[in-house]
């Protein structure tokens, strides 16, 4: 069993041989890199934290996040393989489902066998999820879904979704097996940033799910989508950190072959951003860890961390127009954007902070 410093060694080595060679490609070619993905899953990186009962590595979730944040310095894209399937569909099924359904997907998603996506967002349901029209019907055996959904990560590839939709009034949260008849995916081209990580548009026509696939109870999806967003927003915090890192290690090279006023002050701008980063990231670690409510400092921490990446990837490309400056100024904008971008952010720490809601 890999103790904590070999497994970083590990994973350095792995990043600089496999993640930095093959990022401008892969930004190029606007294609997930399958070899990649499947490479993280047989080293077992992908269910690092998950329960070793799921055939997971029973690690500390920080292992997880050490894995994304070093992908990130080098590739975004790269480590939003880890926070696609992981923390967004195989977190919600360890979370959520019953038995039957976790020891068969989860195994499978881990060590890359099958992949899932997490469709929530609509062309007209964005910031406001509760505005989403996709609906199910109940029949006898299970329920009949129609709808369309937009801006899904690896939903070109996904073997299963986990997919919200209207239950009567109120949204419920359903397992889709993406086989199912009446079924179609477009390929969303031409992404600003993240072009290398899958994008679909989904639409469900009469799509038969079996009554074992609802997660979570008769209208309680949002709660199951707004838990898994307090997860991913934590990851994407990591991710942009990672970033960070990743461009200040850049100036530094720059503010050491040129040392003027200005090169040097942009580092320590960044030194700063990275620190305050680090403490929001570990005050909502710490409070995860001890299963305490960390919706705010998620918020705070994604809301930080992104601006923070696109302050540091302004002064980058201020200095240098290289593949890595251009590529990581597009990325670290997507950042800003899903998961909730930086008004929702704001209005979910203002919630917590007055009790006022912005949405109903
Ligand atoms: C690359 C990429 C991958 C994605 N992956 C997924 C995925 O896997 N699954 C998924 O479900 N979704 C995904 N999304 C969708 C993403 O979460 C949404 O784009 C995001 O939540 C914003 O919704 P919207 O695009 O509909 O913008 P809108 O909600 O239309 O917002 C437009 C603008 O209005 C602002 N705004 C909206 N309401 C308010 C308000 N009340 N007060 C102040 N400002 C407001 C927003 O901040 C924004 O600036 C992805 C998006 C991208 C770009």
């Amino acid at each position: 069993m890999q103790n904590l410093d070999s497994f970083k060694k590990d994973l350095k080595k792995f990043t600089k041989e496999k993640i930095k060679t093959r990022a401008e490609k892969n930004n190029e070619s606007e294609k997930y890199d399958t070899k990649t993905a499947v490479e993280i899953c047989k080293k077992g990186w992908l269910g690092i934290s998950a329960p070793e009962k799921y055939e997971g590595g029973g690690k500390d979730p920080l292992w997880t996040y050490e894995i994304i944040r070093t992908f990130s310095q080098e590739d975004i894209t790269a480590a939003a393989i880890i926070t696609g399937q992981f923390t967004l569909v195989a977190e919600i099924l360890i979370n959520e489902c019953q038995e039957d359904i976790k020891n068969n997907y989860v195994p499978r998603i881990l060590n890359g066998e099958i992949n899932g996506c997490y469709a929530l967002t609509e062309p007209d349901a964005g910031s406001n999820p509760s505005e989403m029209k996709s609906r199910v019907k109940k029949i006898e055996k299970g329920w009949i879904l129609n709808g369309q959904k937009m801006w899904i990560t690896n939903g070109n590839i996904a073997d299963l979704a986990i997919v919200y939709a209207k239950e009567d009034d109120a949204v419920s949260c359903f397992l889709v097996d993406m086989k199912s008849k009446g079924i179609s995916k477009t390929k969303i081209h031409g992404k600003m940033g993240f072009k290398s990580s899958d994008t679909a548009e989904i639409s469900f026509e009469n799509v038969f799910i079996p009554d074992q696939n609802r997660i979570g109870k008769k209208g309680k999806g949002l709660s199951v989508a707004f838990k898994a967003l307090d997860n991913g927003r934590l990851g994407i915090s990591v991710m942009a950190l990672g970033a960070i890192e990743g461009i200040q290690k850049r100036l530094i090279e720059i503010a050491k072959n040129k040392p003027s006023q200005k090169n040097i002050e942009d580092v320590a701008k960044v030194e700063v951003i990275i620190e305050s980063c680090k403490s929001l990231i570990s005050k909502a670690i710490d409070l995860k860890s001890n299963k305490k409510n960390f919706t705010k400092y998620a918020s705070m921490a994604k809301l930080k961390s992104t601006e923070g990446a696109t302050k540091a990837a302004n002064m980058l490309t201020d200095k240098s127009r290289d593949k890595f400056a251009n590529r990581v100024w597009r990325d670290v904008r997507v950042m800003e954007l899903f998961e909730g971008t930086s008004e929702i952010q704001k209005l979910i720490i203002g919630n917590m902070i007055t009790g006022f809601k912005a949405f109903n």
